[in-house]
């Protein structure tokens, strides 16, 4: 907890980088809720039933990785997306036709993994139109489910970090390509904002290998420097949230 709360006092200036945003209420509030918010992942139960559902998907990943290596696609053939009970164990995905983007991420990242790549856990914070919002808010309320992921005109995604082997010379540098598990494809950022402009990222990497290199390695993401295990603010501009707003905003 004081490791927490450490982290808290550290990343303050994101919220004092918030206010200088369009919409700062939102932005605010979803760093607050969000900032030990860790990224999803599938437990197993002790036995046999989780086991073997996480070896079926562990062949199945290494079967598909050459078939497809623009990426794991193949997972959107099985699982659709939508409302996931958490938490949630392997052998309950296994049997699942639908699953959020916090399990997809982690089915997503263990496919990667399965095609020799380096993967990190990513959070977002994406903004979308108020009609998107309430459709989603209304799917999730149907099925009994919270909507506690969206935040006024933003929504809370969960994706994989592919990191990139170092080049020579990158200081510490390590370029990422972030691919959205939801509608299999290659996030990229976006400086003229728009419908799901990617306004805040955090790229995870806790592992205790990487703990002591963390304060010493940065990622590139679409040019930005993003520091691991911190929320970065990607929009700084205010009237790119604006002008993605704009259609629908009656303000
Ligand atoms: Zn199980």
């Amino acid at each position: 907890m004081n490791r927490a709360i450490a982290s808290l006092a550290e990343n303050r200036g994101i919220f004092k980088e918030a206010r200088s945003i369009g919409r700062p209420d939102d932005l605010s509030r979803a760093l607050c809720a969000l900032e030990l918010t860790p990224p999803s992942v599938i437990l197993s139960h002790r036995g046999p039933c989780c086991l073997t559902a996480y070896s079926w998907f562990s062949a199945v990943a290494r079967g598909a990785a050459a078939l497809h290596p623009e990426g794991p696609s193949w997972i959107n053939d099985i699982w659709q997306w939508g409302p996931t009970h958490w938490p949630l164990h392997w052998c309950e995905v296994a049997a699942a036709d639908v699953a959020d983007c916090g399990a997809l991420a982690c089915l997503a990242a263990l496919a990667f993994r399965a095609a020799g790549e380096s993967v990190l856990p990513a959070q977002l914070l994406e903004l979308y139109d108020e009609s998107t919002i309430a459709n989603w808010r209304a799917m999730w309320q149907q099925d009994g489910h919270n909507p506690q992921w969206l935040f006024g005109c933003l929504a809370y995604h969960e994706a994989v970090a592919v990191v990139r082997r170092p080049k020579p010379g990158s200081n510490g540098r390590l370029d990422i390509r972030i691919w959205d598990p939801t509608n299999s494809r290659w996030l990229e950022w976006r400086a003229n904002g728009g419908y799901g402009t990617s306004v805040a990222v955090k790229v995870c990497d806790e592992s205790p290998q990487h703990s002591r290199l963390a304060r010493l390695h940065r990622f590139v993401w679409g040019g930005r420097l993003v520091s691991p295990n911190r929320w970065a603010i990607l929009a700084e501009r205010r009237d790119v949230l604006q002008t993605a707003l704009q259609p629908t905003t009656k303000e």
